[in-house]
């Protein structure tokens, strides 16, 4: 070790929860860093890349530019054998789906904390975490050497796979029913109207989960699963399930692989508490991601809007313990956690029906005049359809 750095805040992962994050406090004109463990930000990609205009919204976005790939006519869930329903989206309504350039999405946000005075780290992993004198101590490896980082406050924005909060002595554990592993190729020379996207729904295609069909233009295309950990039958089980959906549909018999990407998911609730002494857990490391899609970009980014808000306030204070840094826990929950527990119980409840009841689910649902694609009005029919389904 040969050298020792001091910041207000310390980011670590230069994700969209990370970059938000640093943005939100720098702009405030506290000393922040962002470490980054791999040499580019926004790569490599572990994202299906839809998001709703929800995010653009979020975070003041234009809906075309280079991080954004297509803008989508509405969405279809198709069940096992084949019932169909569809989403139309209405411009009124706000209610528009947009595949990101996901790489070009995260470097965007770094930009942005970047230029409110945000210092980049990349090639800088966080390899442990210690306190020190009322501060945070986090020891890191670059490419030339291992160093400390003394920080005021930790924002933990490390991903699903995240480290810091259990060093800052949080629990972050998820069963394997909390989990689904996933995978994605993206391809080429797919025939498909290029407008909608497609989610297939069943054990047939994804137990546990479901396969998704994003469109990118270009003809480019993201085909992808995720699968429940509990239901993990046999080595690379997603990869088999993912070709066995691709060697079956008859879109993709022209297509070509041009990338693999894979990842896991939280499905489960988040962390029971997000902040420790100095430190405030972040996105998907806290486990804020929405159960029943395992979308969770949304999500970070508000998680890290009230993270950086409440960081500044506390450095201005100059106190950093974790009853001074809850409100930050308190802020996020506010916004976010009916709608990920309603999900949550959505989920739980969808990882045990079998294939016939998801068919009479989507055959009953497609006779309704459903001119709005929330998960909210959806489970209510379902609730009143089939109220057994929701037994607590
Ligand atoms: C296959 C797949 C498909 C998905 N599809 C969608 C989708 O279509 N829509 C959607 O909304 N969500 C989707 N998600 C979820 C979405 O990708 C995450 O919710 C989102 O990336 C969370 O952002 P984050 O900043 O919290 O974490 P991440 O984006 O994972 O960023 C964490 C960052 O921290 C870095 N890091 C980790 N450890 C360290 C360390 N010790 N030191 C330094 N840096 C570190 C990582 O390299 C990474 O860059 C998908 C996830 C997967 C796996």
């Amino acid at each position: 070790m040969n050298r020792s750095l001091e910041v207000d805040c310390l980011v670590v992962g230069a994700g969209p929860a990370g970059s938000v994050a640093a943005q939100a406090v720098s702009s405030r004109g506290h000393s922040t860093l962002m470490i980054e463990k791999r040499a580019e930000i926004g790569l490599p990609i572990r994202c299906g890349e839809g998001i709703s205009s929800a995010v653009l919204d979020l975070l003041d976005l234009p809906e075309t530019g280079i991080h954004i790939s297509t803008r989508m006519d509405g969405a279809r869930i198709i069940s096992p054998s084949g019932h169909k329903i569809e989403f139309r989206s209405d411009p009124k309504k706000h209610d528009t789906g947009y595949i990101l350039n996901r790489d070009m999405f995260d470097r965007m946000l770094a930009i942005r904390a970047f230029r409110s005075g945000a210092d980049i780290n990349v090639m800088c992993e966080a390899v442990g975490m210690e306190r020190e004198d009322g501060q945070a101590v986090i020891r890191c490896k670059s490419l030339k050497d291992t160093f400390d980082i003394r920080a005021k406050i930790v924002i933990a924005a490390d991903g699903f796979e995240s480290k810091i909060a259990r060093w800052g002595g949080l629990d972050p554990s998820l069963s394997p029913r909390d989990i689904d592993s996933c995978i994605q190729y993206r391809m080429t020379g797919v025939e498909h109207d290029g407008s909608f996207c497609d989610f297939f729904i069943g054990k047939r295609y994804a137990p546990g989960g479901y396969v998704w069909c994003f469109p990118k233009g270009n003809d480019l295309f993201n085909v992808g699963l995720g699968i429940n950990e509990s239901m993990i039958n046999g080595p690379s089980f997603p990869k088999r399930c993912l070709d066995r959906f691709v060697g079956s549909d008859p879109d993709f018999t022209q297509g070509k692989i041009v990338e693999v990407h894979a990842g896991g998911v939280s499905v489960g609730l988040p962390m029971d508490m997000t902040v420790a002494d100095n430190l405030m857990v972040v996105g998907d490391a806290a486990r804020i991601i929405d159960p029943l899609t395992g979308g969770g970009i949304y999500n970070a980014c508000v998680s890290s809007i009230h993270a950086g808000r409440i960081a500044s306030e506390c450095i201005e204070a100059g106190s950093y313990s974790s009853d001074d840094l809850e409100p930050y826990d308190k802020a996020w929950r506010e916004d976010l956690l009916e709608q990920i527990v309603f999900d949550y119980l959505a989920k739980e409840r969808f990882l045990d029906a079998d294939d016939e009841l998801l068919d009479s689910v989507i055959s009953k649902i497609s006779s309704y005049d459903l001119n709005e694609i929330s998960t909210e009005v959806l489970i209510n029919v379902i609730k009143n359809e089939f109220p057994d389904i929701f037994v607590a």
